[in-house]
């Protein structure tokens, strides 16, 4: 790890003044937690040259019911989702989540708006300065090739924030704040699949807040991770799944995976088991379905096909649990 650089901090009040400062100064970055971005700095990877601090700004810190469903700041601590009792109670997908995003001091500092625009993440990336440097770095950072696909000029780092797909599972919106004003935006609409450049944001855009929508009274939904440690890690694969049982047959069902790509995404073609039961062979149907989707590449030490693997139970053993639930 590299000493921190110098850089100038900002303290705004308001995510108007924080858009502003952001515009003005020269090569900026937010901060909130820093869990992710301060990490970054002291590997050489990020060089801002100011930092604008949003813990002072009131409103990304508030979380409270509104028409039906749930506004959140996006300054909220993932100890502060993963003990709410809102959530907990109606979408305990987005709990569960943020109670399993790393250790339990990052949770304390970790954001909402982190976790959702956490930078992609690589063997060949997330390393020291000197380390990348003697690999002659790679396309994501200085470099010339990839060194997971060394013929293409694609990027495949993999994005690992575990909000992500409990969040798309509920068609959640963000708000936006930049240098023209406010926007909301779908969730699903702020990711591409693309290592380098994952996120939609405009320049300088802010993200304030994550609206979800009132649901149904019988959804059930569920979050669950595999890492290399149990306590701590970013996962290898994560699913989240959102189901409703009527009858014995599935009314509703969703499944979004994490760390298995550039980006969080719904799996398509779930709609196919509604109306069925969920049995025996339409749970190995769905797993599968899952693992055909699941593009994991070598961006971790834990080969591919482990985590495609993975990705299909975790979905599997999820749906079956919230089916009998
Ligand atoms: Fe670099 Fe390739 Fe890894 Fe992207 S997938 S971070 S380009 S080595």
């Amino acid at each position: 790890m590299e000493q921190l650089p110098q850089m100038r901090m900002h303290r705004p009040a308001t995510a108007e003044e924080a858009v502003a400062l952001h515009a003005e100064a020269a090569a900026a970055r937010y901060l909130a937690g820093g869990s992710d971005l301060i990490v970054n700095v002291r590997r050489g990877i990020e060089q801002p040259e100011a930092l604008i601090y949003l813990n002072g700004i009131g409103e990304m810190h508030e979380i409270a019911e509104s028409d039906g469903g749930i506004s959140m700041g996006g300054a909220l601590t993932l100890r502060q989702l993963a003990e709410n009792e809102i959530l907990r109670r109606d979408y305990p997908a987005v709990a569960e989540a943020a109670g399993e995003v790393a250790g339990p001091s990052h949770r304390e500092y970790g954001t909402l708006g982190g976790n959702l625009c956490l930078d992609t993440r690589c063997i060949y990336y997330n390393q020291s300065e000197w380390w990348r440097a003697t690999n002659s770095y790679c396309l994501k950072h200085r470099g010339e090739i990839c060194h997971v696909a060394p013929g293409g000029k694609k990027c495949f780092a993999a994005f690992s924030g575990d909000l992500a797909p409990a969040l798309l599972l509920f068609d959640a919106e963000v708000e936006l704040a930049g240098p023209d004003g406010r926007r909301r935006l779908p969730l699903a609409e702020m990711y591409r699949n693309d290592g380098l450049d994952h996120l939609t944001l405009a320049a300088g855009e802010l993200l304030v807040a994550v609206h979800l929508p009132a649901l149904p009274a019988d959804v059930r939904s569920g979050y669950a991770k595999s890492r290399v440690r149990g306590s701590i890690d970013f996962p290898l694969a994560g699913a989240a799944v959102r189901l409703s049982v009527k009858d014995g047959a599935l009314g509703d069902l969703r499944v979004a995976l994490t760390g298995v790509g550039s980006w969080p995404f719904l799996v398509p073609g779930t709609e196919k088991f509604i109306g069925g039961p969920l049995d025996e062979e339409t749970s190995a149907q769905l797993r599968e379905l899952v693992r055909a989707k699941a593009k994991a590449m070598k961006t971790t030490t834990t080969a591919p096909h482990y985590r495609r693997r993975v990705a299909g139970v975790l979905a599997q053993r999820l749906a079956e649990g919230l089916a009998t639930a």
